[in-house]
């Protein structure tokens, strides 16, 4: 169990740096927050917490969401870390779904508390900053006297510890569900693929209540005895000046937040230290990952996966960076990919397997698979069709059995028939150094039923849509079918908080001539 592993990792390494709290002055040995860990543990039993609850998290990243996703595991109750960027009414939907014994909360996020803790008079609200509005407790005060005694509750590893909800790039989010040895393979999958050791130094700045962030770094190093340093949410800035005052070896960006760092002076800061970078989530194209490897002189590695997965099922390692450039890189150990052909209604058949090359959808089986969404039993047996979990992704394998994402099954372009993956023109585009951001998608056209359009956001004021244009014409990498149309310049692209572009927003923004 999770709980068993973290106790492992305190007994063989109490007097490590464990856990570095930037923005909260916090810094403990695995022996100290192990008292911690275990005092909550036996605060949240007083408070009625029992095997099976749900404690929810609507926090950024903080050492007491650390805390608290090992001080649940002692007791097994279950995680449900809520995004910190939803809304009161989006929290709301989400408590109702997971109806949590408690909740813990920060003063940044208290407006939406505020608007709906009213409705939830049996969940106990925490709150981890010195402010304390009068409907909740404080996270100091129950903790101040609780014993520090490792809970003695009986847990197994096919107990359920978390309930994820995804970031729902389309409808109301669902409840992922997972064990306690799901997440404890996924770990191990994880120290394998980025050779993770006690001596490294994580930098957590992606959102933990993320499954990328908190079960493919977070957890794997507590696991290895390295030490975690968050930062409350992503800054450029104070990334870079983070990796140089710890001496940061490695953390895990989305995309945009690699290209972000890329816009800093990066000359300014010491980031020797730096040895690997983990990237995924999101698509990131090859140009990107070229001019990471230049600026910052580090390693990368890719995950590909999804929540419900646990997530990463499939990693690009380090010295496949070149040879296979844009690949997600090959199953997991344990981990086995298929491309089905997609179906018109309803879930695709497993076994209708397309050849090496031909896109198609993405379905993949391993041991870190979700048990379901929570109390939506439809929609589990759809996405878990015959043992198969069904991504919506679309993708091909090469004939050494290399995945490549294309793209969303909804985000497919086509035009005059032709079928336009979003993904391949915009790894085009960014290949222009004018180009900061870019998302291509689809809107409706008379004579070719879809049309290409290109929405950007440039770096400098200089680029032209014409010469955008001409520089895909001379590269030679697109068929004239696949050339936007029309060329978007905007401030900036809507994404969600791990870093995807919320393509549907895009259309509808751009269907009312917004953009
Ligand atoms: P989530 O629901 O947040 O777990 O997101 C899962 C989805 O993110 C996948 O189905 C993909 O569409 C996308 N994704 C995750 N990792 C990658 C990656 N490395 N490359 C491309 N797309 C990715
Ligand atoms: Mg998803």
């Amino acid at each position: 169990t999770i709980g068993k592993l973290f106790e492992q990792t305190v007994s063989k390494f109490p007097n490590k740096e464990a856990i570095v709290d930037c923005s909260r002055n916090i810094r403990f040995t695995f022996e100290q927050w192990n008292e911690e860990v275990n005092k909550l543990a036996n605060a949240l039993l007083s408070l009625g917490v029992r095997k099976g609850d749900r404690i929810s998290t609507y926090l950024f990243n903080s050492y007491e969401l650390g805390t608290v996703y090992f001080a649940a595991a002692k007791i097994g109750a279950i995680i449900n870390p809520i995004n910190f960027r939803l809304k009161a009414e989006e929290v709301s939907y989400i408590l109702l779904d997971a109806a949590p014994k408690v909740v813990l909360f920060e003063q940044a996020l208290e407006e939406s508390v505020t608007k709906i803790h009213k409705r939830f008079p049996s969940i106990s609200f925490i709150h981890i900053d010195e402010s304390v509005p009068s409907y909740a407790s404080s996270f100091q005060n129950i903790i101040k006297n609780s014993p520090s005694n490792h809970p003695d509750i009986f847990v197994e590893e096919n107990d359920t510890y978390a309930i994820m909800y995804t970031s729902g790039t389309t409808g109301r989010p669902k409840g992922v569900m997972h064990r306690h040895r799901d997440m404890i393979e996924q770990s191990l999958i994880c120290i394998n693929a980025l050779s993770i050791t006690s001596k490294d130094v994580g930098l957590v700045t992606a959102p933990m209540f993320h499954c990328a962030e908190l079960h493919c770094s977070f957890l794997p190093r507590v696991h290895a005895g390295a030490t975690n340093v968050i930062i409350h949410h992503f800054d450029a800035k104070r990334v870079l000046k983070t990796i140089e005052a710890e001496g940061v070896t490695m953390l895990f960006a989305a995309p945009t937040m690699w290209n972000m760092l890329l816009q800093e002076d990066i000359g300014q800061y010491k980031l020797s230290s730096l040895e690997v970078g983990l990237y995924g989530a999101a698509p990131m194209a090859p140009a990107l990952v070229k001019a990471c490897k230049q600026s910052l002189g580090i390693e990368l590695v890719q995950a590909y996966g999804m929540t419900e997965m646990g997530p990463a099922i499939a990693f690009l390692d380090r010295d496949e960076q070149l040879s296979k450039a844009g690949s997600a890189g090959r199953a997991c150990f344990n981990h086995e990919i298929r491309i089905v052909k997609p179906s018109e209604e309803g879930p695709s058949d497993p076994d209708n397997i397309l050849p090496v090359g031909e896109v198609g959808e993405i379905i993949v089986k391993g041991p870190c698979m979700m048990i379901g969404y929570f109390n939506k039993e439809e929609e589990t047996e759809k996405a878990m069709y015959k043992g198969w979990y069904h991504s919506g992704d679309l993708g091909y394998l090469d004939e050494d059995g290399y995945l490549f994402v294309a793209d969303r099954v909804d985000d497919m372009i086509i035009s005059g028939g032709e079928n336009v993956y979003p993904r391949e023109v915009e790894d085009a585009l960014y290949e222009h150094e004018g180009i900061l951001d870019v998302a291509v998608l689809g809107e409706p056209d008379e004579l070719w039923g879809e049309r290409v359009i290109a929405v950007m956001v440039k770096k400098n004021e200089t680029v032209t849509a014409e010469q955008l244009d001409q520089f895909l014409k001379s590269s030679n990498k697109l068929a004239p079918y696949k050339r936007p149309k029309r060329y978007v310049f905007v401030s900036e692209l809507p994404r969600n908080a791990s870093g995807k572009i919320q393509k549907f927003l895009l259309r509808k923004s751009l269907s009312q001539n917004k953009v």
